[in-house]
């Protein structure tokens, strides 16, 4: 363990366990998942971990009309599976989790920290918001292990608040979108590998040019990936080249995104409007 400050280590091999620990241990004690951010920004507060690595939560199936993927799934593992390698949404859901990082972060990162730790950026999470995903979630009541399903929407924003407290992500779910579905991932970096300042996911499907079932999710215009809720709905069952522009001009009036070093407020809406149009665009081509 490369953290100093780290006195006492867990590797529990149940959900149960890992919970009460995680109770017991008190406030100075945290989740491990892949280790790259308590490994990289020693937390003095945090003396304690619960390693998730013994609790069977690394695989992805497809069950039904969902693929269901462990929160230990790392991003590697995710390109490297069906969902990456056979173009769920069309693709944009391996290129956006491409966009992660470098293959060594890609390879310890795993998805219940991702979204623990979810910034205003994340294009794996704008990929994972467009797709519907929800989440299981496993905290303690009373002495049992209770789950719940939230969808993603309602998680980022209070991600902080849904796990304090020891609660764990342990499954994320991927409803399996219609034959007909297109998508597409768009962002603008500094450069082709950067980490991208804004970026965009459009999922929808259309017929003779007539969208339906729109999602868009954006990165970079809020503290956490968000969906254009009112851009969506303006595009919703409508001609694609006729309203796109006006659909995201609805949308983007709600945003307010703060400037800093990587780009003003006023860039970040431009390109927000660009990511989301040429998104769209591909979408319907
Ligand atoms: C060098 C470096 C570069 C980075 N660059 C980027 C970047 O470009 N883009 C980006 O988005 N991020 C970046 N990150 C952040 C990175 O995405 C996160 O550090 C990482 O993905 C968290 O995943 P992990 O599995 O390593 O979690 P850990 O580091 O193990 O845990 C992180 C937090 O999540 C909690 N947690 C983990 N799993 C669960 C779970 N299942 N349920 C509840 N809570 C959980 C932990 O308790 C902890 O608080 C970078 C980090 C590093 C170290």
């Amino acid at each position: 363990m490369a953290n100093p400050a780290i006195q006492d280590y867990q590797r529990p091999t149940d959900l149960l366990e890992a919970l009460r620990q995680l109770r017991d241990l008190g406030p100075r004690a945290m989740a491990l998942a892949g280790g790259t951010a308590v490994n990289a920004e020693p937390q003095p507060r945090i003396e304690r971990v619960v390693d998730l690595a013994g609790l069977g939560l690394g695989a992805i199936a497809e069950e039904g009309p969902v693929w269901k993927l462990g929160a230990m799934v790392t991003v590697q593992q995710l390109i490297d599976s069906p969902l990456g390698r056979e173009g769920f949404l069309g693709g944009a859901l391996g290129e956006a989790a491409r966009a992660m990082s470098g293959l060594n972060l890609r390879n310890r990162a795993t998805l219940g920290g991702i979204l623990a730790t979810t910034d205003g950026i994340s294009p794996l999470g704008c990929a994972l918001l467009a797709s519907d995903a929800e989440l299981v979630l496993a905290s303690l009541k009373g002495d049992a292990v209770e789950k719940r399903v939230l969808p993603l929407r309602a998680f980022l924003g209070y991600h902080a608040s849904v796990l304090a407290g020891g609660s764990l992500i342990t499954e994320v779910r991927l409803p399996i979108p219609s034959g007909d579905t297109r998508a597409a991932y768009e962002r603008v970096a500094r450069t082709p590998r950067d980490y991208p300042i804004v970026c965009a996911v459009a999922r929808l499907a259309h017929k003779d040019g007539i969208a339906g079932n729109v999602r868009l999710a954006l990165g970079g215009v809020a503290a956490t990936p968000i969906r254009l809720d009112l851009a969506e709905f303006g595009l919703e069952k409508k001609a694609i080249r006729d309203h796109a522009a006006a659909a995201v001009e609805d949308g983007l009036r709600a945003l307010s995104p703060q400037g800093d070093w990587m780009g003003s407020a006023e860039y970040r809406l431009a390109m927000a409007r660009e990511m989301a149009l040429r998104a769209i665009a591909r979408c319907a081509a």
